[in-house]
């Protein structure tokens, strides 16, 4: 898989995870300013400050991404596609070949900087996405099963069997149901 594609699913696992229902403060992104820098960690480009209204409408996008996320595993795949084709519908993107450096030819997706951010974002989300699941298919896109954590990840074990965002919530699960199944045996 080119970088570049690479690049695109990374920034639609961390743009769901901006917001953590484990943590006392789930939002991250709290203000235009915590959008702006979560923003410059991947490759796009802003032109100014973000306004009050720009910020609302991507953090609605971010609802829009985790909730396709959260109800991937009971979604029928015909509503999937129409939930994915809504946020690549957001603009026209131009397409081009690339054959730079030796490597393998690529297609690169080109969406004018003059475009409203929000639909720059809901694109590349829905790239990315789509990306994703082509790649690793829907049952590797998974959820933490370790309630009240909902932090989505891209399962790669080999036998798809990975089930928690990480350490922290395999060992938090596994001590809640240790103590529950000791309580069950004194009953
Ligand atoms: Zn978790």
């Amino acid at each position: 898989m080119s970088h570049y594609n690479e690049q695109l699913i990374q920034f639609v696992v961390d743009f769901a995870n901006t917001y953590d229902p484990f943590l006392d403060e789930p939002e991250f992104l709290r203000t235009p300013a915590d959008l702006q820098e979560f923003l410059a960690k991947h490759p796009f480009e802003i032109s100014g400050p973000l306004t009050e209204t720009e910020f609302i409408r991507i953090c609605q996008l971010r609802d829009r991404l985790r909730d396709i996320f959260l109800r991937l595993e009971t979604s029928e795949p015909v509503e999937i596609q129409r939930v994915i084709n809504g946020l690549l519908e957001a603009t026209p993107v131009n397409l081009q070949a690339s054959l730079s450096g030796g490597g393998p030819i690529e297609i690169k997706y080109e969406i004018p900087t003059t475009v409203a951010l929000v639909e720059r974002l809901a694109v590349q989300t829905g790239l990315g996405l789509t990306l994703a699941l082509q790649q690793y298919g829907p049952e590797r896109l998974k959820v933490c099963a370790a309630a009240p954590c909902q932090e989505v990840f891209i399962d790669v074990s080999k036998n798809k069997s990975r089930r928690f965002c990480g350490e922290r919530c395999a060992n938090r699960y596994n001590v809640a149901h240790f103590r529950e199944r000791q309580r069950s045996d004194k009953d």
